[in-house]
């Protein structure tokens, strides 16, 4: 027997000890298309019920939009379902070099490459670019596809902590004299909604002969006045040398990546990245749909203004009830609760009151940083926010946590 009964006890081990630290990660089932409300199947094996939808990337609210649907359904009978090769085989077809195109002059950028996600990209963007003669510098807390991406490379690597400028101007200097450096970081990282100091890297980077790589995945399509992304809002447009970002969030989220960038680097990685030369790109229906996207988000700014409204609405109705929200003014809006399982209560009091929000806990956040992650999303209209408020501030109201600051929520519920 090759799946032994030892081989199914251990992993059924390792399932249960999963649980048992109530790390188990359950999926819950959505009988709807994405939008501001969905219909949830929670607990399993429950009738459906409908929710306001707080934690989609829908930031757009692109996701079922009847342009983007309607142009999906023209490509399919256009170019077809499935391209059944890789792109330099016969895999690639005029729609896609022309959203590539599109994104490239979206983005400011020199050329463009898609990539079937931007796990992909970060996966293959690195080795192609850089050998064992050079340093590649993170930021510590970049995303996940990132840190694979650079344990594939033989680059020299190394962490900086998070945003701190004058830690990553000691490691520039220290590797002085590799043949290349590379900087990389998230523009907006993903658990707190911060930016990157894309003014200072960039500042760096002259200095001291680096190129800079951004993953954008959170803010291409919103960061900025007209949506470009953050190096818009950091007014370094036409400075990054690449920029990775999915088609999986505010752009419609599909699926899909890309690579942006200076000419030669996109082009060396059309050579080299071993997730383009070895795995199929977007399906055309997919680009059909992008392609609309990209009409909407570059025709008028109304969508990404809509979600600024929403989420100065929704920051200032969390603050004035009482909330303890991570700051900025991104569309990322965490609600700090630090107690892991205060975390999890709240978000199951939400969902009762027809509320769907996450709650977040180590290992995904450090520890006694447990939170509600509410993201806010231009689907939204006025009387949905209204009514999560009134949610959270019930459920708030419930734990008796309203107006209670860091070390006084962890004083009664402890870390
Ligand atoms: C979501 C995300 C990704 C992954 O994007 P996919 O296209 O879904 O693979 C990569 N990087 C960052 C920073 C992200 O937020």
């Amino acid at each position: 027997m090759a799946y032994s009964d030892t081989a199914r006890a251990y992993y059924d081990g390792e399932l249960k000890t999963i649980s048992s630290a109530g790390l188990f990660k359950h999926e819950r089932y959505i009988h709807a298309p994405q939008g501001a409300e969905i219909e949830v199947e929670f607990p399993e094996g429950s009738p459906p019920r409908k929710v306001i939808n707080m934690c989609a990337n829908n930031y757009l609210g692109l996701s079922s939009h009847a342009e983007v649907v309607a142009a999906a359904h023209g490509g399919l009978g256009a170019r077809g379902y499935g391209m059944s090769s890789v792109r330099f085989i016969c895999g690639t077809q005029d729609i896609h070099r022309e959203l590539e195109n599109r994104l490239t002059a979206f983005l400011g950028t020199e050329d463009t490459m898609l990539f079937s996600s931007c796990f992909d990209a970060n996966g293959g963007v690195f080795e192609a670019l850089l050998n064992d003669q050079d340093a590649v510098i993170s930021d510590r807390l970049v995303h996940a596809s990132i840190i694979d991406g650079l344990r594939l490379c033989k680059a020299r690597r190394e962490i900086f902590e998070h945003s701190d400028m004058a830690q990553l101007e000691e490691v520039l200097r220290r590797h002085a004299d590799q043949r290349f450096r590379m900087i990389v970081t998230d523009g907006v990282f993903s658990m707190d909604g911060d930016l990157a100091r894309l003014d200072a890297i960039v500042a760096l980077a002259e200095r001291y002969d680096a190129r800079v790589v951004v993953d954008d995945s959170h803010a291409a399509g919103v960061g900025g006045k007209t949506g470009r992304g953050t190096h818009e809002q950091c007014g370094v447009v036409g400075k990054i040398d690449i920029i990775t970002t999915t088609l999986g969030k505010a752009l419609g989220g599909a699926s899909g990546g890309c690579v942006s960038g200076r000419r030669e680097l996109v082009a060396m990685c059309r050579q080299r990245a071993r997730p383009y030369l070895f795995s199929n790109t977007l399906a055309p229906v997919v680009v059909s749909g992008t392609l609309a996207v990209m009409d909407l988000v570059t025709r008028s700014t109304a969508l990404r203004d809509k979600l600024e409204a929403n989420t100065r609405f929704w920051r200032k109705g969390l603050t004035d009830a009482g909330f303890d929200l991570k700051p900025g003014d991104s569309p990322i809006v965490p609600v700090m609760l630090y107690n892991a399982r205060l975390s999890q209560d709240v978000s199951r009091d939400l969902f009762d009151e027809g509320v769907y929000a996450v709650g977040f806990f180590y290992p995904v956040v450090p520890k006694a940083q447990a939170r509600i992650r509410t993201q806010l999303s231009a689907a939204h209209d006025p009387h949905h926010l209204e009514q999560a408020l009134q949610a959270f501030i019930k459920v708030g109201q419930k734990h008796g946590i309203l107006g209670l600051k860091q070390d006084e929520i962890i004083a009664r519920f402890g870390e």
